[in-house]
Parts: C-alpha cells; sequence; structure tokens
C-alpha cells in the first residue's frame, strides 16, 4: 500500500512538472470554489491512500500557484531544483527527528557539514556557530536571542533566567524601509516594537551613516539590523561603513540578508557584501535564492557561546552527545524536520559554480525584463535592479491624469497579466506610489521565458 500511494504521487509529480511549461502561473480559482472542493466531510472511515492522493491533486489543482517554475516573479520565492526536491522526499521516508544527534547522527552530521559549506560560500567566518531554521524569519528570531542574551549579560542580567521586567531595554537601529520580519522577532523576542528606531536612508533605502552616529550612544544596548538586499529594491546597505561604526558604539550588528547574502557566492556580485562579515550574525533563506524547497533558513552568530547560551536546554529524558552537534542546543524548535538533508544535496548538485550562476542569471533576466519594458510607452523604472529586484510603475497616459490614477493603472495592468496566467506579479508600495515588482529567484527561469512574459505585460499594456 505505501509503494502504491507514492507510485501514484510520483506520476502526479512528472505531470506536474512537465505541466509548467504550459499551464497558468497563478491561481485560476476563487475563495469559495476552492473550499467547495476541499472542504469534505470528515468521515468515521478512511480511504484509501492514493484514492486521498488523487483526490487532493485533483481538488487543489486550480489554486496551486506554480512558483516552482520559470515565469513566477512575485514577492521573492524561489524554486527547487531537482536534487533539493528529490532530498526532501527522502526527508520524509525517512522520517528523522533532528532535535539531537542520537535521534538521527546522519541528519546531525550533514547539518556540521552543510553548516560548514554555507559559511565558506557566503564569505562569513568559519567559527561562527549556525542554524538550520524555518525561514529567515525564525533566523531572525535564533539571531536576536543570542544578540539580547550578549547585550544583556554585559550588564549583568540573564535574560533567560529573569526574562525582561526590569531589564534595561534594548534598542533596535534599522531602516526605514527593513523587512516586517525584523518588527515580528522583536515583538516575539520582548524587546518591544516600541524600541526600533528608525534610521534615515537614501533614495535606494540604504541607511544614511549620519543617521546611524546620531543614533548610536555607546551605552545602551544597542541592535543595528542593516539589509544585505532590500525587498523592494535590492539595495545593501554600506557595511564596511556602518558596521565599524556601530562595533565602536558597542552596538551588536545584525545582517538581513534573506535573498541577498547570497551575492557573496557569485564572483560578479560580490563586492555588495564588502565589510560584511565582520556582523555579529546572519540571517538568510535557503528557499529563495538558494532554491531548496520551502522550509529552509539558516541564521548564523560569530559570538557561539552567546548562540548557544540563548537556545540551549537540559532534560533528563534528552541524550546528549559530547562530540557531536545537537541541533537543540542552536535552534529554537525540539523535534524538528531533518531539513539540512534538501540543503546538503541542492549545494552537492549546484557545486560553487552552479550558486553562482542562479544568482548571475537571475540578474541578468531581470536586467533583461527591466530593458524590455524601458521603452514601452508609459513604463517608469522606478528602480533599476541592483541585483534581482526592480520595481516598476505604469502611468496612467489620460491628460490630466495624476497619480492616483498611476496607482490604479499599475495594479490593474499587474492584475491582467496575472489573469493571462502567462506570468506572475506581485504588486508593493513605495515612496507612497504602486509599482509592480519584479523578483527573479527561480533556477529555471531563462531567457525564453523573459520574452514571454514580456510579450504579456505588452497585450496587458495594449
Ligand atoms: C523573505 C524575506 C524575509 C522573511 O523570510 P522568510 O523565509 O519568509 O521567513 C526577511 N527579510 C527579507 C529581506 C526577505 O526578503
Amino acid at each position: 500500500m505505501t509503494n502504491d500511494v507514492l507510485d501514484c504521487a510520483l506520476g502526479h509529480a512528472r505531470r506536474y512538472l512537465a505541466g509548467l511549461e504550459d499551464g497558468p502561473v497563478g491561481s485560476t480559482i476563487g475563495l469559495e470554489g476552492l473550499r467547495e472542493r476541499l472542504d469534505k466531510p470528515l468521515g468515521r472511515e478512511g480511504l484509501p491512500a492514493s484514492e486521498v492522493i488523487d483526490q487532493l491533486v485533483r481538488d487543489a489543482a486550480p489554486g496551486l500557484v506554480a512558483s516552482a517554475g520559470g515565469r513566477f516573479f512575485g514577492w521573492v520565492l524561489g524554486g527547487a531544483v531537482p536534487a533539493a526536491v528529490a532530498a526532501d522526499w527522502l526527508t520524509s521516508i525517512w522520517d528523522q527527528n533532528a532535535a539531537l544527534y542520537a535521534c538521527s547522527p546522519a541528519a546531525a552530521i550533514v547539518e556540521e557539514v552543510a553548516g560548514a559549506w554555507l559559511k565558506d560560500l557566503l564569505g562569513l567566518p568559519m567559527q561562527a556557530s549556525f542554524a538550520f531554521v524555518t525561514g529567515c524569519q525564525m533566523a531572525h528570531v535564533t539571531c536576536l536571542a543570542a544578540a539580547r542574551h550578549a547585550l544583556l549579560k554585559k550588564r549583568g542580567w540573564s535574560v533567560e533566567e529573569d526574562g525582561l521586567a526590569g531589564a534595561p531595554a534594548v534598542r533596535i537601529l534599522t531602516s526605514e524601509h527593513g523587512h516586517g520580519s525584523i518588527a515580528r522577532a522583536v515583538g516575539l523576542l520582548g524587546l518591544g516594537r516600541k524600541n526600533i528606531v528608525r534610521l534615515a536612508t537614501d533614495t535606494h533605502g540604504r541607511i544614511e551613516p549620519l543617521a546611524l552616529a546620531d543614533a548610536l550612544d555607546g551605552t545602551r544596548p544597542t541592535i543595528l539590523v542593516l539589509q544585505a538586499g532590500d525587498i523592494a529594491t535590492g539595495a545593501y546597505d554600506d557595511f564596511e561603513t556602518l558596521i565599524p561604526m556601530a562595533k565602536a558604539g558597542n552596538a551588536w550588528v545584525h545582517v538581513d540578508g534573506a535573498f541577498g547574502l547570497w551575492a557573496a557566492a557569485s564572483p560578479t556580485k560580490r563586492q555588495l557584501m564588502r565589510g560584511a562579515a565582520e556582523a555579529h550574525s546572519w540571517a538568510t533563506d535557503g528557499h529563495k535564492w538558494l532554491n531548496v524547497p520551502f522550509d529552509s533558513g539558516y541564521a548564523f552568530i560569530s559570538d557561539a557561546d552567546a548562540h548557544r547560551a540563548a537556545l540551549s536546554y537540559r532534560a533528563a529524558y534528552l541524550t546528549h552527545d559530547d562530540d557531536a552537534r545537537d541541533q537543540i542546543d542552536w535552534n529554537p524548535d525540539w523535534s524538528r524536520r531533518a531539513r539540512g538533508f534538501a540543503t546538503y544535496a541542492a549545494l552537492r548538485q549546484l557545486g560553487r559554480a552552479g550558486v553562482a550562476g542562479i544568482v548571475d542569471r537571475s540578474c541578468e533576466h531581470t536586467r533583461a525584463l527591466v530593458e524590455g519594458l524601458r521603452n514601452l510607452p508609459s513604463v517608469e523604472i522606478v528602480s533599476e535592479p541592483v541585483v534581482n529586484q526592480a520595481l516598476v510603475r505604469f502611468r496612467d497616459m489620460r491628460a490630466g491624469a495624476g497619480e492616483a490614477d498611476h496607482d490604479h493603472r499599475t495594479d490593474a495592468v499587474v492584475e491582467r497579466v496575472n489573469a493571462s496566467g502567462e506570468a506572475f506579479f506581485s504588486g508593493s508600495t513605495w515612496n507612497g506610489r504602486r509599482v509592480m515588482r519584479i523578483s527573479v529567484c527561480n533556477w529555471r527561469t531563462n531567457a525564453a521565458d523573459v520574452d514571454r512574459t514580456l510579450a504579456a505585460i505588452r497585450n496587458a499594456l495594449a
């Protein structure tokens, strides 16, 4: 029975991948339609496993978004390279609990090895500790928990034992544009969103050094969050200038590099990361630019002792190993998926050149999309690509049209492109104006996808 349902799933998987070229990119069904298809009475008796899978595939199909394919440019999602998908399947078959070395020696060693590969690829200090987490959001939580521990310990306060009530307030300096996952991490860790200080940026979203100088006082516990790749513009903060300033002001420096940290893996983009290795912690994703399936983020922390002190826990029923790396000492989870296998497989399939190739090609395709749009009537390039992100606005060409009309037309064009099923984009607001985001992070995207997407946008403009 197990084999039958796996054969059945393999068949569906093959057909899904084969259909990525021809099928619509966006979902083709509304909320009510999906509920009708999927909301079945939960019967007393179960169903044969293959029947469950056949029905699931049939019912879910119109509500799936082809973000695994090459013409999906919404948000910052990423696809999945074949070896990583296959390793991810086997992770479920093996069903290891990657909490402790003792629960799965292979899962522990694979994380140990892949963690070292990642530090090397990303140009981070080799003595940094790391954690394989669910995504960049939890990487921020992990890194900022270590920061909170270190900053308060210096002031004679054990936050893990004593809590935060009565502790000195920790300030979090970040850009006006900083990603929302930072505010969520700050909220979860009890640091208080009111303690976030938004620093002024230049027009690309990079923190102004003078704004940082004004905010640092050298005495209050402070975390500076810098960006390697702004979610909207892809801009990189000036690490070489800002990190030494922050360190002189006794701040902990954390880098949000959810997608942008991967520039370090490309010889042609690496200069964007100059000076970033001097920070205290770094957060990034495997499921974005590396193209590992979802459920893959990484936290790196230069002060391994602070990291371990913030997260480690000992319980009588656990079996700890003195020589191996028990993941529970570094991760916020207890039981957890052995997510290291997928990363390990992706890195081995791609090699250094393969990772650099995904980064470079995504940047080239982003540039090609922008160049293809630049001279079309009504197109305004709001943000030129630094890496794989760009912002475009579609102006309303009627006489007397104002910003609100341009906003409206921009959203309408995005909707029309998405409704065509040929490509998928998401919108955003940048400096108060609606824009279409271009985000290329899928290993499958090729020049033909770019041409087909440009044709779909031209159609939508017509
Ligand atoms: C996607 C993203 C995040 C959040 O990462 P998740 O993997 O979704 O948790 C944080 N920061 C930036 C810049 C991002 O692009």
